[in-house]
């Protein structure tokens, strides 16, 4: 077949520069090989959630968030070119039973993370729901978990009233015993987003609360070195959840709760980096992204810069 000068072949018209490389390119499907970096799973649950909620389709949003983004972190320079992020795939959900998928997600991460002791996963929501299970696994494969939850509420419904949905998280944990309260740290709270019964809850239990007024007042890597210093002699290891709707609604369109009054995207960006540098942070969470409302696509933009910011930090070692 002729080649036409300036034409590419049908379905291959893609512009490629040789000497840039984008961040979609550190994506590998994983092979069956053993891990020792980043894995990322999707859970594309979203049927647990109060309200409206495409989250869902989350998983491949991010991942094709990514292609928008080179590997170089210009402002460290830092290329994360040999970083690979080992694709893992989604969790396949059962089609009606919100519990069964629950128990799919705790079943398939904690034989991911016991057979991948040297992985650190990062995980994608669906919504807030799948935190539940991902911590018990993650619980159940490495020891005691601190946990470090970014969001503008508590997660700490009871569950009697409406199951484990994408409210009740975190209680859910505590009640089971895989987390204890005084075990997480919770940054971002906001007004009008939460009842003064679950802050009660939170406090009575001893759940270490930042809310938006301390992130506003105080330096975002105070506030994590002293929640770090909080938990580090009482866990194995920390698990980071990242609610994207813990940033502001002009920041996270595509949240289903967005509201204003929330985070910037660069203070959440300085406390992953942040996260990331520190060895005893082995896993993470992305949740709450209904790429059926967002604009453009933003939303998933800044869950692939958090992942991109959290392995920067891990690069930049140095805890
Ligand atoms: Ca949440």
């Amino acid at each position: 077949m002729a080649d036409f000068l300036h034409l590419f072949p049908a379905g291959k018209a893609e512009f490629k520069d040789s000497e840039v490389t984008k961040a979609h390119e550190i994506i590998k499907p994983w092979k069956g090989e053993k891990v020792d970096g980043f894995g990322m799973i999707g859970a594309p649950l979203s049927k647990s959630s109060i309200s409206q909620s495409g989250a869902a389709g989350a998983p491949a949003a991010i991942r094709s968030a990514f292609s928008s983004y080179t590997t170089y972190a210009i402002e460290d320079n830092v290329d994360l070119k040999d970083c690979y992020l080992h694709d893992f795939g989604d969790v396949k959900m059962h089609v009606t039973d919100l519990m069964a998928s629950q128990q799919r997600i705790e079943d398939t991460f904690y034989e991911v993370f016991r057979s991948q002791p040297e992985m650190t996963p990062i995980i994608f929501g669906g919504d807030h729901s799948i935190s539940s299970p991902s911590i018990k696994a993650f619980s159940g494969a490495k020891g005691t978990v601190g946990v470090i939850q970014f969001d503008a509420h508590h997660d700490l419904r009871n569950l009697k009233d409406g199951g484990p949905s994408n409210g009740t998280p975190f209680r859910n944990l505590i009640e089971s015993g895989a987390l204890k309260g005084e075990h997480l740290v919770q940054i971002g709270l906001r007004n009008f987003s939460n009842s003064r019964e679950y802050h009660n809850y939170g406090r009575n239990n001893g759940v270490t609360i930042y809310t938006m007024k301390d992130v506003r007042e105080r330096q975002i890597t105070d506030i994590l070195e002293e929640s770090m210093n909080h938990l580090k002699d009482k866990v194995d290891v920390i698990y980071v959840s990242v609610d994207m709707d813990v940033l502001d609604q002009a920041f996270a369109p595509g949240c289903p709760a967005i509201g204003p009054g929330g985070m910037d995207s660069e203070t959440l960006f300085e406390a992953i980096d942040y996260l990331g540098r520190d060895q005893s942070v082995q896993g993470m969470d992305i949740v709450e992204i209904d790429p059926t409302v967002d604009f453009r696509n933003m939303t998933s933009r800044v869950a692939a810069h958090v992942v991109l910011n959290f392995i920067s930090g891990r690069n930049k070692s140095v805890r």
